[in-house]
């Protein structure tokens, strides 16, 4: 039997695994079919798991016996940051090529729990540092919807995955936008969630005060089941919270959303800025109000995030010494072992951060570089605190330009780090936020597509959901 994939939702799959209209085998093997298909082109995948059948077997089982859940049988493709016990998890990196995971990440032991089905794991960007997956130690993936352009990163495997019809959703981690950025670029939809609703336990840390798990899917319906399962608190991971920890005022129907323009006099390609328009006389149309607003820090964010990021990678990293993890190289003695492993295992970028953050973190530099920076992002938190008593929601594209070419900016650091200018913000101020697509650029004949972002105050991913579901038609 063919199932229409292309059209195929979590919510629309589980509609029909209860119907029997296929089986969970059936439904798993089109998707390894269709990888087989696409992506040998697209190389969203490191591997595709051996143990698909075993596992549909399981979660048939739960069908029949009348114990399913919503995510029972869906296919996910998983980020390569993510411990699937047994299974290889590399983050994309030589360091830890071999490296099996000894446990499941609280959010893989809640979807095992609910029965989802594990197709394989994504490439990203080595231990989710960059913006389009070609810092991969393993190669680089590319945009389904162009296959000379990038797929955005770091979780740039798990978006192109599902834009190619892949996978049905997908896991990704956002630290400035790794979830929202390889969404808008593929046309899907990608939530970071507030610091702390979803477990990092079992995610390969990059900076610990800035990561989240984010799921991917292509409505935002799924991404509200996804999220509802995978969110809570969390005994392995202190910071997490529950869903009570914000005070919640009650959703009303029509929504203020604020417009910081003052952040897209630069920079912005035009193509992004006529669809944000256009979004915006969307949700005006729909019955919500729009005003400008100013956030008057947020300039210094990217400068923010580009401090403490890598001060925190610089510490991260520090426990891939040879001797714990994965990769091992001999030196005369151990100190030797220690450089040689280092220098083998971790690409140019990651070495880029480990001397960035280190620096930043070295005695004379502290307090001019890692207590300021932390100093403005408590700055750029007010802001958004401040400007949330006027508005429900702070909408900017989520991106600057369309997915650029593989190689374009690949060789210019700072370049790439501009197209994080967007997202970096809702890491720092731990927020939630979410990329919707938006509509397409034009380049030639091709369609690229675009994506807006909305951020919501700390715990009001349900205001995302309903303007999101809003935007998108969905009921
Ligand atoms: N592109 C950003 C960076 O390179 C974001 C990475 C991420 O969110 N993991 O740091």
């Amino acid at each position: 039997m063919s199932i229409d994939l292309k059209n195929l939702t979590a919510k629309k799959a589980h509609e029909d695994l209860l119907a029997k209209k296929y089986t969970v085998l059936e439904l798993a093997n089109a998707y390894v079919e269709n990888i087989k298909k696409r992506d040998p082109e697209v190389h969203a995948y490191l591997e595709i798991f051996d143990d698909i059948e075993n596992q549909a077997k399981k979660a048939q089982e739960r069908f029949d016996n009348g114990t399913a859940d919503v995510l029972t049988g869906i296919p996910f493709a998983i980020k390569d940051n993510i411990l699937i016990e047994g299974k290889i998890a590399s983050a994309s990196s030589k360091m830890l090529e071999n490296y099996h995971a000894t446990y499941d990440a609280t959010v893989i032991k809640k979807l095992k729990d609910a029965g989802a089905i594990f197709l394989g794991r994504t490439n990203m960007d080595e231990f989710a540092m960059g913006g389009s997956t070609e810092n991969s130690a393993f190669g680089t993936t590319h945009n389904p919807h162009d296959l000379t352009r990038v797929p955005g990163g770091s979780s740039g495997g798990s978006a192109a995955a599902l834009a190619m019809d892949g996978c049905l959703v997908a896991l990704g981690t956002d630290t400035g936008g790794s979830v929202r950025q390889p969404a808008s670029f593929c046309g899907v939809v990608g939530l970071k969630p507030t610091y702390g609703a979803i477990s990092r336990h079992g995610l390969i840390a990059m900076g610990s005060s800035l990561d989240q798990a984010g799921p991917f899917a292509k409505t935002v319906t799924d991404i509200e089941i996804l999220f509802s399962t995978l969110a809570g608190r969390d005994m392995m991971d202190a910071t997490t919270i529950s869903s009570d920890t914000y005070a919640k005022s009650p959703l009303k129907k029509s929504l203020t959303i604020g417009v910081p323009r003052h952040t897209m006099e630069k920079g912005v390609d035009p193509q992004v800025l006529v669809n944000f328009e256009e979004s915006l006389t969307r949700l005006k149309k729909l019955g919500h109000t729009v005003i400008d607003i100013t956030l008057p820090n947020i300039g210094y964010a990217l400068s923010v995030y580009y401090v403490l990021m890598p001060a925190e990678v610089s510490s991260n990293l520090a426990r891939f010494d040879g001797v714990k993890y994965g990769l091992h190289v001999n030196g005369k003695n151990s100190i030797e072992d220690y450089f040689a492993t280092r220098a083998e295992g971790f690409g140019k970028e990651a070495r880029r951060r480990i001397l960035l953050g280190t620096y930043v973190l070295s005695s004379g530099y502290y307090d001019a570089y890692y207590n300021k920076a932390n100093a403005v992002r408590k700055t750029i938190t007010k802001d958004f605190t401040d400007v949330f008593t006027q508005v429900d929601v702070v909408l900017t594209p989520t991106t600057p330009t369309p997915a650029f070419k593989i190689g374009e900016k690949a060789n210019d650091p700072l370049s790439m780090y501009l197209a994080d200018i967007f997202t970096v913000t809702a890491n720092l101020t731990g927020m939630p936020a979410i990329s919707i697509p938006s509509g397409f650029a034009k380049e030639g004949s091709v369609s690229l597509p675009l994506g807006i972002q909305m951020t919501a105050p700390h715990g009001r991913e349900d205001i995302l959901f309903t303007l999101g579901k809003d935007f998108l038609g969905e009921k």
